[in-house]
């Protein structure tokens, strides 16, 4: 048996779902992706040029002779709806920095086997060490869909690794999946900000998800906080209104300490924490917005808040007029003036 298929065939006996193996030079023209991408949105290049350094792996790790890319299913976890139709839920089960996590445990014991094997690797959870889903689509694990999404089987709930390795080993494999309707643009008309405008085509800088772990000392118009919604860190709208997501996601297992922090996670408890205990409780997860910028958590619960208003949320937005910061007290300001439009 090819050492390739060995290590498939471990991989897939530690519970990973799918497994392929490029050349590094594979990735090469993620960076003509990309050039595309910057082409069709405003700014493109102050947005995405940063990720070019993506597409160049030997660059940044000269050793490397070939990126084992693993794919994960993470759609099996128990999502109470109150957490999931605020947060998103990659960010709910993310594996990432979380040793507790059965799919980090499954990947560290998937590194140790390839280890065991004197092969060596570079990786890091997070930004990683290419484009992931780029390098998936390249390894024949999924197709990318016009949300931009990588699917497999199991639909877009997935997550995906890569590791450079020092020996030359290739694997590709052969989707078996149908490529999006051309009649379908679900995703696109129910993106709330527009973000996703067109077929592959996502500002990066209007979505949700990049919105509300905005590490910029910003809030944002009336318009983009109305689009926001009740989200609250994320969003899943492009994913959940997707028919090839449909009953894909088997809530199922728990998810490890989702259930110690679910308590802080209203937007009414958020106002309540004080600074120390978000970056005691929350941070840790949702790392996206760092500690010097917890005052976002704050200004996105007020804004959920203020677009699905109930009576039990004057108290906390009132009380958000003592905030520390400024600009949440100028938030809640902005709001309960809102509030006595309603
Ligand atoms: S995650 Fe939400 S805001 Fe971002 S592109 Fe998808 S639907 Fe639009
Ligand atoms: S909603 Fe339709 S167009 Fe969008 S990714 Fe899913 S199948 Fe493709």
């Amino acid at each position: 048996m090819l050492i390739e298929e060995e290590i498939q065939q471990k991989a897939y006996a530690l519970g990973i779902e799918k497994l392929g193996i490029i050349k590094p030079e594979a990735m090469l023209d993620y960076a003509d992706r990309l050039q595309e991408r910057m082409e069709r949105i405003p700014n493109g290049e102050v947005i995405y040029g940063g990720f070019t350094r993506f597409a160049d792996v030997k660059k940044n790790i000269p050793w490397a002779k070939s990126i084992i890319v693993a794919v994960f299913h993470y759609g099996h976890y128990i999502i109470p709806k109150e957490i999931g139709d605020r947060y998103g839920k990659s960010y709910l089960v993310d594996s990432r920095f979380n040793q507790d996590s059965p799919e980090r445990q499954m990947l560290i014991a998937f590194e140790d086997y390839l280890h065991d094997l004197g092969i060596k690797t570079a990786s890091n959870e997070h930004p990683g060490i290419t484009a992931m889903r780029w390098a998936a689509y390249k390894a024949g694990l999924g197709i990318i869909r016009r949300n931009n999404f990588l699917y497999t089987e199991k639909g877009s709930w997935i997550g995906i690794t890569a590791w450079a390795a020092d020996k030359e080993m290739e694997l590709i494999e052969k989707p078996s999946l149908v490529e999006c309707s051309v009649n379908c643009n679900k995703c696109i008309k129910a993106c709330p900000t527009k973000s996703l405008s067109s077929p592959y085509t996502m500002n990066m800088v209007t979505c949700v998800s990049r919105l509300s772990t905005s590490n910029d000392m910003v809030s944002y118009d009336d318009e983009t906080n109305k689009q926001m919604g009740g989200w609250i860190y994320g969003c899943n709208v492009c994913q959940e209104v997707c028919p090839m997501n449909k009953n894909k996601w088997e809530h199922k297992d728990v998810f490890p300490g989702l259930a110690d922090i679910q308590q802080f996670l209203s937007p009414v408890q958020i106002i309540n924490l004080s600074y120390e205990e978000i970056e005691n409780y929350l941070t840790p997860k949702f790392f996206y917005i760092k500690k010097e910028s917890l005052w976002r958590w704050k200004l996105n619960a007020i804004n959920m808040m203020v677009n699905e208003y109930k009576e039990e949320y004057m108290a906390p937005i009132q009380h958000a007029l003592e905030d520390k910061y400024e600009i949440v007290r100028e938030m809640a300001r902005r709001a309960l003036e809102k509030i006595s439009m309603l």
